[in-house]
Formats: structure tokens, sequence, C-alpha cells
């Protein structure tokens, strides 16, 4: 059998990917770091060439070295201050016209706080799914001074409720900063 690779896979540092893929199918493509004949549909690019999809699950489970210890501490940091964020834009909601442009300023300000606490506290350990969980403990947090006042607001019938909205903007851009910064 002719396993003959081509200079530039040869050149590639090899790596025996853990999980023993098989093609179910024949292929003459290969895993360019454990050499295994790989289905063009498994075929995972990198700059190096094809890998299989084992590969890729090898590297993540290097690069996402965190444990429940990290996540916990995530979600206790982005709620706590989640609940801080949430005073602060309402406050800053009833002030009137110059709400929303502070709003837009104060919004991805306290998503990086949030983000860069969290990286702080947790140092070179990186989860997987630390951005959701912290999106999801701020927006909680955030919750009583935000959203509900504006859901207070529309079973009211209020038409104050528009303005409500402010600070509800504010919590948006502060969860899709802080998820930019994790997970990036
Ligand atoms: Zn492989």
């Amino acid at each position: 059998m002719n396993t003959t690779t081509t200079p530039m896979l040869e050149a590639d540092e090899k790596f025996d990917c853990p999980g023993n893929y098989r093609t179910p199918t024949p292929s003459t493509l290969r895993c360019s770091k454990c050499n295994r004949p790989l289905a063009v549909k498994d075929a995972q690019r990198t700059p190096t060439g094809y890998v299989c999809p084992y590969y890729v699950k090898a590297r993540v489970a290097t690069f996402y070295t965190a444990g429940p210890k990290q996540y916990i501490l995530a979600v206790l940091i982005a709620f706590v201050l989640g609940i801080g964020i949430g005073f602060v834009l309402q406050l800053v909601g009833r002030i009137g016209f110059f709400a929303l442009i502070l709003t837009i300023f104060i919004g991805p300000a306290a998503g990086g706080l949030v983000a860069e606490a969290i990286r702080r506290v947790n140092g070179k350990e990186r989860g997987q799914y630390i951005w959701l969980f912290a999106a999801i403990a701020m927006g909680v947090g955030a919750a009583y001074f935000t959203v509900l006042p504006v859901l207070f607001a529309l079973l009211a019938g209020s038409p104050g409720f528009i303005f409500a909205l402010i600070p509800v903007a504010g919590l948006a851009l502060a969860v899709t900063t802080l998820v930019a910064r994790l997970r990036f």
C-alpha cells in the first residue's frame, strides 16, 4: 500500500489523535496529524492541513482547562456585579434625555468590567462555556432593576415603558460586550 504524503504534510509535527478515528467511507484524504484516512465530511481545516475530528477535540481539551470552581466563581462575580450594574442602569435611566447617551457608554464598560473581573480571578484557566454562564448570571443579577420595571410598566399600560427600555438596552450592550470579551 502506498502511503506517501505530500512534502507539506511530512513537514508537520506528528500527533497521534486519540479516539482512533475511522472513516465511514473509503477516502484518499488523510488526517495531517495522525495520517488516518479521513472522510471529506469529517475533515476539519486547519492552517497546516486537514485533520480528523479527534485532533480538534484533543486540542480543545488541552485549551479549556477550567473546572467547576472557575465556573462557579464566574457565575458569582457576574451575578453580584450584575446587581450593581442593573442598579446603576436604572438610576441613569431616570435622568431623562442624556440617559440614552450615558447608557451607550455605561453598558459596554459594565460588560468589560465583569469580563475583566472574571479573567483576573480565573487566571489562566479558560472555560469553553464560561461566557454563556457569566452572561446568564449577569442578566439574572441585573433583571430586577432593568427587566422587571419594563414588565410592570407594560402590565400597567404605562407609556413610560419606552423609557424603561433604556436600562434594558444598556444591559443588552453589557451582555454583548461580556460575551465578546470572554469568548474571543
Ligand atoms: Zn487525526
